[in-house]
């Protein structure tokens, strides 16, 4: 009998944790969103070069400061103090593929620049006191760009002044180099064609490091955090860092 109510309890308890779970997925945090764009597709474009492709967005710019750090693709320091989540949209979480180019592109548009942002009217901050808003460079929606080039999801969490469903599918390709409307989800897997069995590289989608396919720490990894690669281009492309143990 007692035996039985202690089970009770603990069971409460996971209902407890697991509906905290669910309001922490509910906010401005990781979903584990991933893609497969490597770094390697900016590295040869300038901000200009990438700027000139988006026309000007209808969003004000409410506030100007200088960027002093990017943490990820979807969060930026200003010197101004604010901290900002970019309204709307999800990059892959540091360790997650993806992360790097994302990264890398928000750098190359935003670092020790100027930029404008435009504050969410509905709800200015999330829960962790980050100021939502679309960055505005040179005119143009950061926000939206990173949809559109596949660097983001669509991450739409009303109330909010902002519905990033018209920045995914919007005509606002100057050049039109892609279609708009089918970028949004570029996360289709090119490295589909390596297997466990082909593969010579194994990466740990968890943590961002590569290995030789031999290397004890590939027998460790759980399954769902492998990630295969014929080449170590390939791995160092998609932001994967090297094993200490093993080399690469
Ligand atoms: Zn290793």
């Amino acid at each position: 009998m007692k035996f039985q109510k202690k089970h009770l309890f603990s069971l409460l308890i996971i209902l407890i944790i697991a509906i905290s779970a669910i309001s922490i997925a509910s906010a401005y945090t990781g979903t584990g969103f991933s893609h497969n764009i490597p770094s390697s597709k900016y590295s040869d474009m300038s901000d200009s070069d990438i700027l000139s492709k988006y026309s000007d967005t209808d969003c004000h710019v409410e506030e100007k400061a200088v960027c002093t750090n990017v943490v990820d693709g979807d969060t930026i320091y200003l010197d101004n103090g604010k901290k900002i989540r970019f309204v709307g949209v999800n990059t892959p979480e540091r360790g997650v593929e993806g992360y790097i180019t994302s990264k890398n592109f928000v750098q190359k548009l935003c670092l020790n620049k100027e930029v404008g942002i435009d504050i969410d009217n509905s709800k200015n901050n999330d829960r962790y006191g980050r100021t939502l808003a679309v960055v505005i460079v040179d005119g143009k929606n950061v926000n939206e760009m990173l949809l559109k080039e596949g660097l983001a999801e669509i991450m739409y969490m009303p109330p909010s002044e902002f519905y990033p469903y018209d920045w995914a599918n919007g005509d606002t390709h100057v050049a039109s180099s892609h279609s708009s409307s089918s970028s949004t989800h570029t996360a289709t897997d090119d490295t589909s064609t390596s297997t466990s069995d082909s593969a010579s590289y194994v990466g740990n989608a968890n943590s961002g490091k590569f290995h030789e396919a031999s290397c004890k720490s590939v027998s460790k990894m759980s399954e769902g955090n492998k990630v295969f690669f014929n080449t170590r281009d390939e791995a160092i492309n998609q932001g994967y860092v090297p094993c200490q143990i093993c080399n690469p």
